[in-house]
């Protein structure tokens, strides 16, 4: 049998990687499992953005925001496993096997979700052979700006991540167009006004239907669109393709008849802003826990750790402090806090 963990954690999202650094402050053995190669969840669909709205944070990258998290979560050394996505969860007397898509069993005493909004995958251009220029000019997301500079490029969609992308990249680029299928954009009124502004091209009722491709067909080179009102299309040339058409959520996981949780919407699991759900010994932190007051934001999912983390001790040590002592005075960190400090002094 595997070794025997306090907790373990599915998802390495903003949720997982806090519960981790938490998990490990209040001494308890801690696992957590990834399904993707990369740890970071959502905050990895963002990487080029500043985010503004983290307490007491100066403006902060999505990529070095998901380095840091990851460094913390490293804190306490917790056994941490990507490529391994969780398929059931069943109950073994007081524990829980936990089992991997991959055949591998994993043993805990208590489970933490922290699945966000699930496995999710960008919706594809059903355009034939789009799929081969993914490699070069057609994006899902904007991993760098870099590459958008001085270029003709066209987004594909109408809700707020098409507008933020085109309004962010509208200063740095040749030309953007949103081209979108409906005859309203979805996006909130005030960032459709924003692209306006910085002269963001819109064309609704207009869709993608055919990627020509450059002479030695590694990159789209054309695109043919059309309007559906007027039944009119144009072909024009251009230097790169975002497509942003939302998400699909890809059942995460299952279990055992006998865990019953409550769900909202189908997916998302009621509970408790103890981080508590109807099963015990089964918690949940992050975009997947719904209670009233939820905060669906980086900030809500670091209080749903904490506060499913300390739920977590008090239920394998019904004596132990509902909440960890705070960090200035936590002895875990004393020879940390050394260091730190000689490290600063020998500079
Ligand atoms: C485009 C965009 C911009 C945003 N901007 C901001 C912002 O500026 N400020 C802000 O505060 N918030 C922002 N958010 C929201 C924020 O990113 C989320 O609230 C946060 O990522 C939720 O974290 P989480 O850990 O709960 O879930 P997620 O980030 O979704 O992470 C869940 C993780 O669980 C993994 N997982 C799922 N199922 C399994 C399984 N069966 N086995 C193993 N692993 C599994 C997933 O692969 C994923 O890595 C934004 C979100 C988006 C989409």
């Amino acid at each position: 049998m595997q070794d025997l963990y306090d907790v373990t954690i599915i998802g390495g999202g903003p949720a997982g990687l806090y519960s981790a650094f938490y998990s490990g402050l209040r001494g308890l053995k801690t696992k957590l499992i990834e399904s993707q190669e990369q740890l970071g969840g959502k905050v990895l669909l963002y990487p080029e953005k500043l985010i503004w709205d983290i307490g007491g944070h100066p403006p902060i990258l999505g990529e070095q925001f998901v380095k840091q998290l990851i460094a913390q979560a490293k804190t306490f050394k917790p056994t941490m496993l990507t490529s391994t996505k969780v398929d059931f969860i069943e109950r073994q007397g007081d524990l829980f096997v936990i089992h991997t898509a991959q055949g591998e069993k994993h043993y805990s005493k208590t489970v933490l979700l922290a699945v966000g909004g699930g496995i999710i995958n960008p919706q594809k251009l059903t355009l034939e052979g789009a799929e081969k220029y993914e490699m070069s000019n057609l994006h899902y997301t904007v991993q760098s700006y870099k590459r958008f500079v001085n270029k003709d490029i066209i987004i594909s969609g109408g809700g707020n991540a098409a507008l933020d992308w085109a309004v962010e990249l509208s200063p740095i680029a040749k030309n953007v167009t949103i081209v979108y299928r409906k005859d309203t954009l979805s996006a909130h009124e005030a960032t459709i006004q924003e692209a306006l502004d910085v002269g963001v091209q819109i064309e609704c009722n207009t869709t993608i239907t055919k990627l020509s491709a450059n002479p030695d067909k590694t990159a789209i080179q054309f695109i043919t669109c059309e309007n559906s009102r007027t039944n009119q299309s144009y072909t024009r040339q251009i230097d790169e393709v975002i497509v942003s058409h939302g998400y699909n959520r890809e059942a995460s996981l299952t279990f055992d008849e006998a865990i019953a949780i409550p769900k909202k919407d189908d997916y998302y699991f009621e509970g408790k802003a103890t981080g508590e759900t109807a099963q015990p010994g089964i918690f949940a932190a992050g975009d997947i826990l719904s209670f009233e007051g939820k905060i669906h934001l980086l900030l809500g999912t670091f209080q749903d750790a904490a506060n499913a983390v300390n739920s977590i001790k008090t239920y394998l040590e019904p004596t132990a402090h509902r909440h960890a002592v705070v960090s200035s005075h936590n002895e875990v960190f004393k020879e940390k806090n050394r260091s730190i400090i000689e490290n600063s002094l020998s500079k």
